[in-house]
């Protein structure tokens, strides 16, 4: 929170911790008494000390709005092509490297940018962009983003990737970008199906395919024609086996 001082300054204190809770507790309670100015709460300290296995006291910075930007952040820049648009969409999420060096070297979302030739959606994307990108920089758990975003329906439709995946909206599929990449960086764990689970689904769908013997050179679709959508994965990738519907993409059975 930026604060605009107007007058000069004459004098400062420096704010011990105790004060801190002592303030903090005294906005609460004139906020709960239904008087209070919001007032800007003492800001969380950015670093904290923890003992790091040798047994040593390590100071460990954390995601923090007050963090400033470096001068070079690393990102990447993913391409959403959407059938309702003739555009495409490019996202870049750019990364801090915060402890780098150490045992607590973590990578973290800093901001995203959204750029495309469509300006029909300018004015929600920069709103969105912005309000992402300060998501991002309050630290703590930024990953419930994903999950916010990938539910986001539009009520004209949605439509299907090549490859048989179902996108209720542009904003969901911003969603899968996001998810995409805080798997690459580590902070989300990537869905992957055990050794078990892979060859079961290998096997069925070998099976399924030598069974039909009916495979479209020019179908798009990595899955079979004619399989329904999965519930589980939102994939095109469900086929009746054996009297059960089984997904060829994430192994879900209907009949457990
Ligand atoms: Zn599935």
């Amino acid at each position: 929170m930026t604060i605009k001082i107007e007058r000069k300054i004459v004098k400062y204190h420096v704010q011990k911790p105790e004060e801190a809770q002592a303030a903090k507790a005294a906005t609460t309670q004139a906020a709960n008494a239904g008087e209070g100015v919001p007032t800007a709460l003492p800001p969380l300290p950015t670093t904290t000390t923890v003992r790091d296995k040798n047994g040593h006291m390590a100071q460990v910075i954390r995601m923090h709005e007050k963090l400033e930007r470096p001068e070079v952040l690393i990102g990447s820049t993913y391409k959403i092509k959407t059938p309702i648009s003739d555009h495409a969409m490019y996202v870049t999420i750019n990364d801090i490297v915060l402890n780098e060096g150490t045992e607590y070297e973590q990578r973290r979302p800093f901001e995203i940018f959204i750029n495309s030739k469509n300006l029909d959606h300018f004015q929600w994307i920069v709103a969105l962009t912005r309000i992402i990108s300060a998501v991002f920089r309050k630290g703590g758990d930024v990953t419930f983003l994903v999950d916010e975003l990938k539910a986001v329906f539009d009520p004209r439709g949605g439509y299907w990737q090549p490859g048989g995946k179902f996108m209720p909206s542009i904003i969901a599929e911003l969603g899968y970008v996001i998810e995409r990449h805080l798997q690459t960086i580590g902070l989300l764990r990537k869905p992957h199906l055990d050794e078990h689970q892979q060859k079961l689904v290998d096997e069925k769908r070998a099976e399924y395919e030598a069974r039909t013997r009916q495979t479209d050179a020019f179908a798009k679709s990595d899955f079979p024609e004619g399989a329904q959508l999965c519930a589980k994965c939102n994939t095109a990738a469900m086929v009746m086996m054996d009297g059960c519907m089984t997904c060829l993409n994430c192994g879900e059975s209907k009949c457990g």
